[in-house]
């Protein structure tokens, strides 16, 4: 049996949500006021997700970018790998795609900045 706290960030109530875990499986969740907290604690518990926002080398700049979606906290230090070994060059728009499906699941990562 394990506890995790979390404090819900979907809405600025910022409820402090108890997740109850059996071998990883939910047992109970409490503290949450709404169906949204009791959703985000259940993903926060078991699979941890986060948008990335970081920066891809393009020449002589940086150039901003994000993922399309959140993606698996456990996985970032790959999704890095694949970003900072990435270069860009050309002019490029924001909303440009950088590097396609990163996670295998649709998710890209997209340019955040307009580069001439
Ligand atoms: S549980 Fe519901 S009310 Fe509480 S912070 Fe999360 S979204 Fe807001």
């Amino acid at each position: 049996m394990s506890e995790k706290k979390i404090i819900c960030t979907v809405c600025p109530k910022g409820c402090r949500i108890t997740v109850i875990l059996n071998d990883g499986i939910i047992e109970s969740i409490e503290g949450n006021i709404c169906a949204r907290g009791k959703k985000y604690a259940s993903d926060e518990a078991t699979e941890p997700r986060r948008v990335l926002t970081t920066t891809v080398r393009a020449g002589e700049v940086m150039l901003s970018v994000r993922s399309t979606s959140a993606l698996k906290k456990d996985r970032m230090f790959d999704y890095m790998k694949t970003i900072n070994t990435t270069k860009v060059s050309g002019p490029v728009s924001i909303g440009d795609v950088i590097i396609k499906n990163i996670d295998g699941e649709g998710t890209d990562i997209i340019a955040t900045k307009n580069i001439k």
